[in-house]
């Protein structure tokens, strides 16, 4: 038996934050600007209540200044974008985004494309993700970025490397396959149609899981060796630790996966916290873009 490495995403996310709370102290210090990160929230949804707190508490805690906006549930089409607008023109705003999923009669993909590309640090406009399958300098979607950083960090060059990225989301899947398409791997993007996808999988030096169903990839699916990136957030049933207690898991099955892999990155603690690490990191970038200043690596 064989004990894959684990991919440490909260130690890596911490000192990322600590390099992000230099980077915001030298541009106070030097240039007096300090980046902002605007932060929508429609309606009194409990997950993103606790999403749009953390991501504030973090922003604050490396340095930027953080602005939440809570807006009423039914609040009007217009008026949501009368405030991105605002802040759109704000040059204290480098980064903005709204708390997803809205109510139904808003739309996202509009409420996307209204956010100034420049300040979409969620990177979801269809600017951003044409920059990033064009090869130009984009706003890169934080999840998807937090995922290479741990590759990177653990692989080094991933130039030449066959990875297997299942899932095709707009949020995940695509962007991940397009970063790591910019690193020289050979990509495939296996989805729900994909034909023998076990086999798809064991072909991989890398595969990425971002799918939404716990624990599918088995250790058997994969490649001695691989490096494995769970990107799944799954509730399930945990009766192991009281009636009606539930767990954290992935969509890899990290018992079965840990004794074939190289490397995993567990859930939790893997890619969550990269996320929110990803999204401060981003809108540092912004900051400096809009500025005119180098750019932190
Ligand atoms: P989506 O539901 O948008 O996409 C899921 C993808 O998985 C689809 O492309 C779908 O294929 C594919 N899929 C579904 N079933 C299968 C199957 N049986 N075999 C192969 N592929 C399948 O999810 P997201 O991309 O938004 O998120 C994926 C996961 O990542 C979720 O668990 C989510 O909670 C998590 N997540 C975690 C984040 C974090 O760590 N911070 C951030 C965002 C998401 P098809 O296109 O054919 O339907």
């Amino acid at each position: 038996h064989r004990t894959a490495h684990k991919i440490d995403g909260k130690a890596y996310a911490a000192a990322l934050r600590e390099t992000i709370a230099t980077h915001v102290a030298w541009l106070k210090e030097v240039h007096g600007v300090t980046p902002g990160l605007a932060v929508l929230l429609v309606g009194e949804d409990p997950a993103s209540q606790v999403y749009v707190r953390n991501k504030g508490v973090q922003t604050v805690e490396v340095g930027m200044n953080s602005y939440e906006h809570k807006l009423p549930a039914d609040v009007s089409a217009a008026d949501l974008y009368a405030l991105i607008d605002r802040l759109n023109a704000d040059p204290a705003v480098h980064g903005i985004l709204c708390q997803f999923p809205v109510p139904e009669h808003l739309s996202e993909t509009e409420i996307v494309a209204r956010i100034d590309p420049a300040k979409d640090v969620d990177g979801l406009s269809v600017v951003n993700a044409g920059l990033l399958a064009s090869g130009q300098k984009a706003m890169v979607s934080c999840t998807p970025l937090g995922c290479l950083m741990l590759l990177r960090d653990h692989l080094g060059s991933l130039s030449g490397k066959s990875a297997v990225v299942i899932g095709r989301s707009n949020l995940v899947g695509k962007p991940v396959a397009q970063l790591l398409l910019r690193d020289s791997c050979t990509v495939t993007i296996a989805h729900s149609r994909t034909a023998n996808l076990e086999e798809v999988v064991r072909g991989a030096d890398i595969v990425v899981a971002a799918v939404g169903r716990p624990q599918m990839v088995k250790g058997s699916w994969l490649k001695p060796g691989a490096t494995v990136i769970d990107v799944g957030i799954n509730r399930i049933p945990a009766p192991e630790r009281g009636a009606g207690k539930n767990r954290l898991v992935g969509d890899v099955d990290y018992d079965s996966a840990a004794q074939v892999a190289g490397a995993i990155s567990p859930v939790p603690g893997g890619v969550g916290p990269m996320t929110i690490a990803c999204l401060l990191a981003n809108t540092v970038t912004a900051c400096c873009r809009s500025n005119g200043l180098a750019e932190p690596e």
